[in-house]
């Protein structure tokens, strides 16, 4: 009578059979072996007593969590040292903290909210951010320990992964740096496996992922912001301790800060015998880049790529950067988005582009617009070159589908179904004609007056470059002391060194002028500066610099048009074409007719119609023009309604500066 059978007990216990018996067998009780088996009662109490006294201590221990923490205010960005402060704890024992969470900071180093939030739990507090006015709807308490405040209606924006370029000086390592970091995450086996680089790829950092744009220099980041993709969250700037802060620094920091993207510095090469990390950030100081550890802002990471050094602290703090940044997008969105990296015409694949994923999620399958180019996404690979089905924001993948190559830069998006792609594209291309027609050039000297007048320009946007330092400070200082009430100047880069590529490019993405003193201009530099409609101008002398861009505010070099006559054409016959539209047979009577020039329509001697010769055409060929006694085929943007006799009359418009 003193044994109690195992089943019984179990019953007592609420608790099943099969639990039961392996804790008995745990606790040593004697001839256990199943819910037949008799166990004495004493020891039966016993373990009564344990189960019931544990499961009281775990139904406390809830409502002890269940409890509302204690709650402090905490602005939206604070500094460690003013997290501990409020907790009432020393800074390191917050740091050590961070760095359980896979965070190293500095005392200084600012944390965004949900950072604090999940900080603060280790000391029983909950964080409330402080809101700045009333009207700024107060942000929930965090539900559960260890989630972020969930923000009402925000329900499809998720996190997202980081988007990082690296930028800086030829040869300072962006390239090793690249290669590095990417070596973090793969295998050595892979790595060597990886041989197709797709412009973009991804590493997993203590479980966070980040997207390296891997094109690095800021022509290629600038010449995407120019399209109108702007893709990147951080700027790595890597500056080589051995050679310190350089012209392309120089550019590449300006470069970022035009993009207003914030911008991450790491001092490489500090294996080298020569370097000097001193100096490096001496120099970094004097672009306004002032590092934490001396008191500024700019998260500073010395690294050595070749060797792999570094490279963590890296990415923590690029993590930590972008956990500030809160990026964020929508996963489901109805309209998928992405940027294009890179495409090319693959001669076995046809057109292959690497796009960024910006909102939504792409599959196999969908019908999309990318730019002038259209198609249905054929195949997907990711940065390790695996076919995959589908792909979500700020994953970098290469598709196979396109109908051409598109820019980089150019936007893809989703459509309906594969009609309406093409129809969009088609409709893009037409309209891209269209405005290289009535292309309006980039901002001018001599258009400078207009734009204040028309368009509320505000600030004339310059690049500078001089032959040297003090000639380059003394422009720069002459030209920022020019306003009037209307308008300031706005020097978004100067530099010593003949004018380059790069500064056409900044000069094209921010719509500024390019002034040169003292210096000449590279041939590339002319193209590429003719092609976009940058304007260059050079001088010799401060004053006549100074003169020219004081007139221009002023409106004083407003140019005056002069209509210059080039020639005429006679229609003979109409011919209509589907999809194209109406076309004027001609036969070029006089002088000659100049594609996307403009155009009288002269019936019977009085003016009909006056626009832009969109079409110029001889047989089947596009002619830039037509001289007389050839015949040739004539569209006219807006019109269409040609009748045989009408005479095309063709002239162009010269600008006539003022003297000044
Ligand atoms: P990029 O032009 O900025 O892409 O520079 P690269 O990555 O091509 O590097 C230029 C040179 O510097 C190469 O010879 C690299 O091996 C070397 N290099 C890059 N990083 C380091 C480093 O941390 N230490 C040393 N000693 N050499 C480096």
């Amino acid at each position: 009578m003193n044994e109690i059978k195992v089943s019984d007990l179990a019953r007592q216990l609420k608790m099943k059979i099969g639990e039961l018996v392996p804790i008995l067998k745990d606790l040593g009780i004697p001839n256990v072996v199943n819910g037949t088996s008799m166990i004495d009662k004493e020891s039966a109490m016993a373990v009564k007593d344990m189960i019931l006294s544990e499961r009281a201590a775990k139904k406390a221990k809830k409502v002890e969590a269940a409890k509302p923490l204690k709650t402090i205010e905490v602005p939206k960005n604070l500094s460690v040292r003013d997290f501990a402060a409020k907790i009432g704890v020393d800074p390191s024992d917050v740091q050590r903290k961070l760095v359980e969470m896979g965070i190293l900071a500095t005392v200084n180093q600012q944390i965004g909210a949900d950072v604090a939030g999940k900080l603060a739990e280790n000391w029983g507090y909950a964080v409330k951010i402080q809101t700045s006015s009333a009207a700024t709807p107060p942000v929930k308490q965090p539900a559960k320990p260890g989630l972020a405040p969930k923000q009402k209606g925000a329900g499809k924006l998720l996190p997202r992964p980081p988007v990082i370029t690296v930028m800086g000086h030829v040869d300072h390592g962006k390239t090793t740096l690249l290669d590095a970091i990417r070596r973090t995450n793969v295998t050595e086996h892979e790595f060597g496996g990886i041989t197709q680089h797709i412009g973009a790829y991804q590493v997993s950092w203590n479980g966070n992922l980040i997207t390296f744009l891997d094109t690095p220099g800021h022509a290629a980041f600038t010449s995407m912001r120019k399209r109108g993709a702007s893709v990147t969250d951080i700027a790595v700037l890597v500056v080589a301790a051995d050679d310190a802060v350089m012209p392309q620094t120089i550019e590449a920091i300006n470069h970022a800060r035009a993009a207003n993207v914030p911008i991450i510095v790491a001092i490489n090469k500090i294996d080298k015998p020569e370097a000097n990390v001193e100096r490096t950030m001496q120099q970094l100081m004097e672009q306004d880049l002032m590092p934490e550890e001396w008191g500024g802002d700019t998260i500073v990471v010395k690294t050595a790529a070749k060797k792999g050094q570094g490279i963590d602290e890296l990415l923590e703090m690029i993590l930590l950067l972008a956990e500030m940044g809160e990026y964020k997008a929508e996963v489901s969105a109805n309209k998928v988005r992405a940027a294009v990296i890179e495409a090319k015409v693959d001669s076995g694949r046809g057109p292959v582009a690497t796009v960024l994923i910006q909102k939504g999620t792409l599959r196999i399958g969908a019908p999309v617009i990318a730019g002038e180019t259209h198609g249905k996404i054929k195949a997907m690979f990711n940065d390790k070159g695996e076919r995959i089905m589908k792909a979500g924001p700020s994953t970098p993948v290469e598709i196979l589908g396109l109908s051409g190559a598109p820019n980089a830069g150019d936007i893809l998006e989703s459509a309906k179904n594969e009609k309406e792609a093409r129809a969009i594209a088609e409709k893009r291309a037409e309209e891209a004609r269209r405005e290289k027609v009535a292309e309006k050039s980039k901002i001018t000297l001599e258009d400078l007056y207009n734009r204040i007048k028309e368009e509320g320009v505000k600030k004339l946007n310059v690049v500078l470059k001089a032959d040297v330092q003090g000639s380059e400070e003394a422009v720069r200082q002459t030209l920022l002391k020019i306003e009037n009430d209307e308008v300031r100047v706005d020097i978004v880069h100067s530099g010593v060194g003949a004018v380059n590529e790069s500064d056409i490019l900044l000069a094209s993405a921010s719509d500024a002028i390019v002034l040169g003193f003292n210096v000449k201009v590279d041939v590339r530099a002319q193209d590429m500066a003719d092609a976009d409609h940058v304007e260059i101008r050079t001088y010799n002398v401060i004053y006549e610099l100074t003169k020219d861009v004081r007139a221009a505010m002023s409106g004083m070099l407003a140019p005056v048009y002069e209509e210059v006559h080039l020639g005429q054409a006679e229609v003979r016959a109409t011919f209509k074409v589907p999809n194209v539209g109406i076309i004027a047979g001609c036969y070029v009577t006089e002088g000659k007719v100049v594609r996307n020039e403009q155009v009288r329509i002269l019936r019977d001697d009085k003016e009909i119609f006056k626009g832009v010769l969109t079409t110029l055409k001889h047989l089947k060929d596009e002619k830039k023009e037509m001289v007389q006694g050839f015949e040739c085929g004539i569209q006219v943007d807006g019109f269409q309604d040609f009748k045989e006799g009408d005479i095309i009359d063709a002239f162009t418009e010269k600008a006539i500066a003022r003297a000044i």
